[in-house]
């Protein structure tokens, strides 16, 4: 899903951990946990709105990804102090994926056009796995403009839930 909904759970899991476990466990289990939300949250995107690849002609998906790209941002601003742990390892695997790995492999596929270097080293791998372990009996909506308002009510949700939580609060 978009890096706003990844950090607004990384956040919740870390307000939990340090809320319940000590030292070392809140970091130990921030890490954890923040780290197998991203592999859950994935999993379940295809129940929302998102085409596998960039759709720059379509003005809906422009629209949509402009909006949510700068709500991401700001998500990172608002939150990475004090919560970076949470928000680093709820984001790594698209971290490597798609900042690492697929810049890497298109260098070396301009180079080598028949290049599979690096397609096993792919962590949404792992996602996919779950997906159809899991999920596979949820319906595919990835190319349903509606699917948009299911990742907007997770927001919202867990924005409210943080607001509960009394995010601003919390330094440990
Ligand atoms: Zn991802």
């Amino acid at each position: 899903m978009e890096t706003i909904t990844h950090n607004l759970i990384a956040v919740f899991i870390q307000i939990l951990c340090f809320l319940y476990f000590i030292f070392p466990w809140n970091i130990i289990f921030t890490i954890m946990f923040a780290f197998l939300s991203h592999i859950i949250v994935d999993a379940l995107s295809f129940i929302t709105y998102h085409t596998p690849n960039s759709m720059k002609e379509d003005k809906f998906w422009l629209i949509w990804h402009y909006i949510i790209y700068a709500l991401s941002m700001f998500s990172i601003v608002l939150f990475v102090i004090p919560y970076w742990l949470s928000i680093l390892f709820a984001n790594i695997i698209d971290l490597w994926d798609w900042f690492t790995l697929r810049p890497l492999q298109k260098k070396i596929k301009h180079k080598n056009p028949d290049s599979k270097w690096g397609d096993k080293y792919y962590m949404h791998k792992i996602v996919d796995w779950v997906r159809e372990k899991l999920f596979y009996w949820l319906p595919n909506r990835i190319y349903k403009k509606s699917g948009i308002l299911i990742e907007i009510s997770i927001i919202i949700v867990f924005a409210i839930i943080l607001g509960l939580l009394n995010v601003s609060l919390f330094i440990d």
